[in-house]
């Protein structure tokens, strides 16, 4: 079989690349391992950007994503010192800083909306090679217990990071982290606020989701090992016991999932005929929810690339250097700043304490300061 691009992986950055590419005239196969019921398991919360909304509403999926929250303050602390600063939505004049989704409601929506776009989409799908020259790229996967075969004059993998892991292996920077995530209930909510507080095991975020909180509490692998298998009870109470009492008692558990924590950069995000996106050019720590909304990023500007080539430039050195070219600010500063964020406060040093701490106190009284930090959340470096 021949198509003109071929994406490797129907998460969420695989599908919007192919919603953004509907109108375009192209053939476009998605080739997604999992079956459309199994991405409905999926555990995590994400936490969406005001820009990244605004793509979601231009790929038309924004208004039948069920059950969003929106996020109007962003309280950041650190365990151990008094400085910490208030994120508003209305002090910076946007309507809100982010949503609260799960990660299933999402990815429905967008799989919805790719099964009813001319792409092709192939569920169960599961890519085993991908091999690409100056010719193009042939990709060969099983479908229903059969090997097969598809040329494509574009392969994108947005498989989140494993199929190219071998022969292009990533720069890896492991945290030494592991995050525990659960929906829970408290006994102080407070309406639309996010959490975010550094401890020197790391950051503890609370979304605000529904009638209580999305947990990401970031441990030692081991500590998260242990966690996992604490009684609901000894669980909060630990819990209550890092985090404080800023939302009063925690009440009620859902299920406990747990995630390694690891920096990946991919060393290239084009190969020849090929271009990696999202978590599979760059799996980032969840501490400032960046991850979802970068492969969104690279999704859409991607998508803007080939709709403003003809259909000669498919694939060609020209316009892999182009993507490389628009996405090379935003995708580094996204990295430094995530990774920054993580090394400055994942440890106790006393005297960074007091600087941490300073800082935070800091950033509450500089107005242009927090709308720089602000934008850069909501925008990434290129908005
Ligand atoms: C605990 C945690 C919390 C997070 N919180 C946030 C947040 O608040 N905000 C945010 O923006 N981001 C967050 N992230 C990051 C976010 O989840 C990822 O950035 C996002 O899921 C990346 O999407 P993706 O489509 O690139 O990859 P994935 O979501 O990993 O999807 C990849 C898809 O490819 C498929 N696939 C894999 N291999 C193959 C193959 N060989 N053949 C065919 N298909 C294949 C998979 O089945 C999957 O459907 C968080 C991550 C974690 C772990």
């Amino acid at each position: 079989m021949n198509c003109d691009i071929a994406i490797i992986g129907g998460g969420p950055v695989g599908t919007a690349l192919a919603l953004a590419l509907r109108d375009s005239g192209l053939n476009i196969v998605v080739l997604e391992a999992r079956k459309a019921e199994d991405a409905q398991s999926d555990p995590r919360a994400l936490a969406l950007s005001y820009g990244s909304r605004l793509l979601l509403q231009r790929l038309r999926v924004w208004q039948s994503i069920a059950h969003i929250s929106a996020i109007q303050t962003i309280h950041i602390s650190q365990q151990g010192s008094f400085g910490r600063t208030l994120l508003r939505a209305a002090e910076l004049k946007v309507a809100a800083l982010g949503y609260v989704l799960p990660y299933p409601a999402l990815h429905a929506a967008l799989l919805q909306a790719v099964q009813a776009s001319p792409a092709t989409s192939l569920n169960g799908a599961s890519v085993t090679q991908l091999h690409s020259d100056a010719g193009g790229a042939c990709i060969s996967y099983l479908l229903e217990g059969r090997e097969q075969q598809l040329q494509a004059r574009l392969a994108v993998v947005a498989d989140g990071g494993k199929l190219l892991e071998a022969s292009h292996p990533p720069e890896v920077h492991d945290y030494g982290q592991s995050a525990l995530i659960a929906h829970l209930t408290c006994s102080r909510p407070q309406a639309h606020t996010a959490f975010e507080r550094f401890t020197a095991q790391g950051p503890v975020a609370l979304l605000p989701y529904r009638d209580g909180y999305e947990l990401v509490w970031t441990m030692s692998p081991a500590a998260a090992q242990e966690a996992l298998h604490w009684s609901d009870a000894v669980f909060l109470a630990q819990l209550h016991v890092h985090f404080g009492d800023r939302v009063g008692e925690f009440l009620t558990l859902g299920p406990r999932s747990c995630f390694p924590l690891r920096l990946k950069r991919a060393p290239d995000t084009t190969l020849a005929h090929t271009v990696l996106l999202g978590n599979a050019a760059q799996t980032m720590h969840p501490v400032a929810g960046q991850g979802f909304n970068m492969g969104l990023r690279d999704a859409w500007e991607l998508a803007q690339i080939i709709l403003n080539g003809t259909p000669a430039t498919l694939g060609s050195a020209a316009m892999l250097a182009a993507y490389r070219q628009q996405r090379r600010i935003d995708r580094n500063a996204g990295i430094r700043f995530t990774d920054g964020l993580v090394r400055l406060f994942s440890n106790d040093l006393p005297l960074l304490n007091v600087a941490r701490g300073a800082s935070l106190s800091a950033l509450d009284c500089l107005p242009f300061a927090k709308q720089f930090v602000t934008r850069r959340m909501m925008f990434g470096a290129n908005g």
